[in-house]
């Protein structure tokens, strides 16, 4: 469905059905396939045949909702994973190796820098942290000889930086590796980071993807342009043969479009078994199916809460990218012009106490660990998430004790708007 809008994409891509087949996607409930001979199941089992053989691998399902994501992202193929975790540690994973080292932005998800900076070290991956405003200089003295990845999010959780996808991408380029682009704020309906040169793109689906708060998933698509033959001695597991496939080499064998996913589905997944259940991929497909309608919403929905908090004298400060008075909006303005998401993040002058008596008051907007649903939902990082640290620490980390993270979801904004200045009061 390569020519068509991103909304009929939305709708429409990744599952195509048949004379007299099911118009919606099969919810392929099996965990196993059958086949008439062993000889047709060894084909499988030697990547000499496509087909199915275990769930913990593939299933019908992920793929018709990987191939819809694929599709969204700009990319040749695709693959959902059990969480977002799961899909950022692949990602990295199925490039990297004991004694290789990442480039990360530093304005990422708390649970990606714990990932990368804690479990990944101990599998003796190093990383080196970047400010994403860091300049072209300060990013080239980032690399080393065993870098082989570089590592962003579009717009990070829970800071709202905006990253600057060209420019980190000419880096990862200029030193032979790939970007990869955490994409899950803005979804592919308002941002798609393969344009601007990024080479995988994540996703945790369990935020605007799904949308609805009911089904925690991950994606991993490949844009198919990285030149892996090229940086061959840098990716010896794709490029050299694979002993526990028979010797096959994934960048011969599968070629730039598909040798990054097959390897990651049939390496990874086969031994980590982070496999997305068939049912949550049919609840995300009918998430994705709206994806479209509701993006615009949640964007709008957050930039009305942005510009209300920007008046009133209670709130010392507010974060929202598509906001022309934030830092990060001549980014935003390039890169998702259409708008970014419905999270925004504002601080309370009264500090930590006034921002936990302001939750309480809220009556639509719900106290949760949650961003990206149709309910509004908020959070005082000082008191759940980065509740281990000191009010000293968290000023140091750039997350004041009066910081609150309100995901706008999809009411009526005049509601939302209502529910807090009743609060602010
Ligand atoms: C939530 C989130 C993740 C982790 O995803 P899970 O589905 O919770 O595992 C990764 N990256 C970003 C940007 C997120 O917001």
């Amino acid at each position: 469905m390569k020519n068509y809008e991103i909304g009929t994409k939305c709708v429409q891509a990744g599952y195509r059905p048949g004379n007299g087949e099911p118009r919606q996607i099969p919810i392929v409930q099996s965990t196993t396939f059958k086949y008439d001979t062993s000889e047709a199941m060894g084909k499988l089992f030697d990547l000499e045949a496509p087909g199915y053989f275990y769930t913990r691998l593939q299933n019908p399902t992920n793929d018709y909702v990987a191939a819809k994501i694929a599709e969204l992202e700009g990319g040749t193929a695709g693959m959902l994973t059990s969480s977002g975790q799961a899909a950022n540690f692949f990602a990295l994973f199925n490039i990297c190796e004991n004694g290789s080292h990442i480039v990360s932005s530093s304005s990422i998800y708390g649970g990606t820098f714990n990932l990368i900076s804690v479990t990944m070290a101990k599998m003796g991956i190093d990383v080196t942290f970047v400010d994403p405003n860091a300049s072209e200089d300060e990013l080239e003295s980032a690399f080393r000889e065993n870098t082989r990845a570089v590592f962003g999010e579009s717009i990070a959780n829970p800071a709202l930086t905006v990253l600057d996808i060209e420019k980190f991408a000419k880096a990862a380029h200029r030193h032979g590796v790939p970007l990869i682009v955490d994409n899950t704020f803005p979804t592919p309906v308002h941002c798609r980071p393969i344009e601007w040169g990024a080479d995988i793109v994540t996703h945790s689906t369990t935020k605007y993807m799904d949308g609805h708060g009911a089904a925690v998933g991950g994606a991993i698509v490949d844009s198919g342009k990285f030149d892996w033959m090229a940086h061959a001695d840098k990716f010896p597991g794709l490029t050299t043969p694979d002993e526990s496939y028979h010797g096959i080499v994934y960048a011969e064998k599968f070629g730039l479009e598909g040798a990054f996913i097959t390897k990651c589905t049939s390496q990874l997944m086969r031994d980590f078994g982070c496999i997305q259940s068939p049912q949550n991929a049919f609840l995300l497909n009918l998430g994705l199916e709206s994806l479209h309608v509701r993006m615009p919403k949640h964007a709008a929905n957050g930039m009305a809460v942005a510009k209300y908090l920007e008046t009133r004298e209670e709130v010392s400060k507010v974060s929202f990218p598509d906001l022309p008075t934030d830092p990060y909006y001549p980014l935003a303005k390039k890169y998702m012009p259409e708008g970014g998401c419905g999270v925004v993040s504002f601080e309370l002058k009264g500090g930590r106490s006034a921002a936990l008596e302001f939750m309480k008051k809220l009556r639509l907007a719900a106290i949760e660990t949650h961003v990206a649903d149709a309910r509004t939902c908020c959070l005082n990082p000082a008191t759940s998430t980065h509740r281990q640290m000191t009010d000293e620490q968290l000023a140091a980390a750039g997350i004041p004790a009066g910081l609150i993270r309100m995901s706008c979801g999809l009411e009526d904004s005049k509601d939302l708007i209502a529910d807090i200045e009743n609060a602010l009061k």
